[in-house]
């Protein structure tokens, strides 16, 4: 290129004329270089602030999942269902406790029925066979099984006094196991909607996890644990949105002042909230700043290019 097609060059003012000479522009194109490194480590900035917003939404995102996996109703309704079948089952043990104590009284009666039969039995046989026996002594067996016959009437009520009482203890029981066993069906249906509505969220959560795992690794390990510090510390969240004037971590407006401050930083710059300590990250990339020099249609005029720096 010669002196001549520079000068021409210089004075057309050719638009997207780019294609400009060595030696002459050296230090016009040493800004560009510089502008472009500057805007390279802009968007690298803008990049690492937009992974870690990613990773707090998917940090959310899981939290969320978490939640509602721990949350489950049916998982309620289990517990409801456990309480339900403890109250049964005591209410079981009330009623075995009480029918024991009159099946043992039945049992002591009906031994005792047994024995006074028997007994009258033989005093009855050996009265018709007693040919020859003294008045007195027959008299005597007959008083006897008299007795025995009185007191085989009273065990006899006695044991349908007990049989009685026992008929609303074994409907109790009944009861008892059906609904025992009604409550068994619910408590197998529940754990099997459970057990799938685990594994529903289980699935999403894994998914979740590998994509936190993709985008922790796209944030720098400093950052990234201060990010974690304030996560455990606010309940959560750590890297807030600024939204208009509004942090969304805290949700308190910043002053304007701070905002224009913070709107006018170069991309990538790690900002704090001051109410609440969160890395506070504005919405849209901010317009000023790197893109300038680029921009410019006419940025091969040196005056331009090195005013940026
Ligand atoms: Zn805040």
């Amino acid at each position: 290129m010669t002196g001549e097609e520079r000068a021409t060059g210089r004075n057309e003012h050719v638009p997207g004329a780019d294609d400009r000479a060595p030696g002459a522009d050296d230090r016009a194109a040493g800004a560009d270089d510089r502008a472009a490194t500057s805007a390279q480590a802009s968007v690298d900035g803008r990049r690492v602030l937009d992974a870690l917003l990613e990773l707090q939404d998917l940090d959310t995102a899981i939290s969320q999942l978490e939640h509602r996996k721990a949350a489950l109703p049916e998982r309620q309704e289990l517990a409801r269902v456990a309480a339900a079948l403890q109250d049964v089952e005591a209410r079981v043990s009330q009623v075995e406790t009480s029918r024991a104590v009159l099946v043992e009284r039945q049992r002591a009666l009906e031994s005792e029925i047994a024995a006074a039969t028997a007994r009258r039995e033989v005093l009855e046989q050996r009265m018709y066979a007693a040919r020859g026996t003294p008045a007195r002594e027959l008299q005597a067996m007959d008083d006897e099984i008299r007795h025995l016959r009185e007191r085989q009437d009273q065990m006899e009520d006695a044991d349908l006094e007990v049989m009685v009482a026992l008929e609303p203890l074994d409907a109790e029981r009944a009861a008892l196991e059906a609904e025992n066993a009604a409550l068994g069906t619910e408590s197998a249906q529940l754990r099997g909607a459970l057990r799938d509505a685990e594994a529903e969220i289980d699935a999403e959560l894994s998914v979740q996890r590998v994509a936190r795992a993709a985008a922790a690794n796209a944030v720098p390990e400093d950052l990234r644990s201060r990010y974690d510090a304030l996560r455990a510390r606010l309940g959560g969240t750590g890297a807030a949105r600024l939204v208009g004037n509004r942090c969304s971590g805290c949700h308190l407006e910043l002053p304007s002042m701070e905002v224009d401050r913070i709107r006018h930083l170069p991309p990538g710059t790690v900002v704090t909230c001051e109410q609440c300590g969160r890395i506070l990250v504005p919405t849209s990339p901010s317009p000023a700043g790197s893109s300038s020099a680029d921009a410019s249609p006419s940025g091969s005029s040196s005056e331009g290019s090195s005013s940026e720096d």
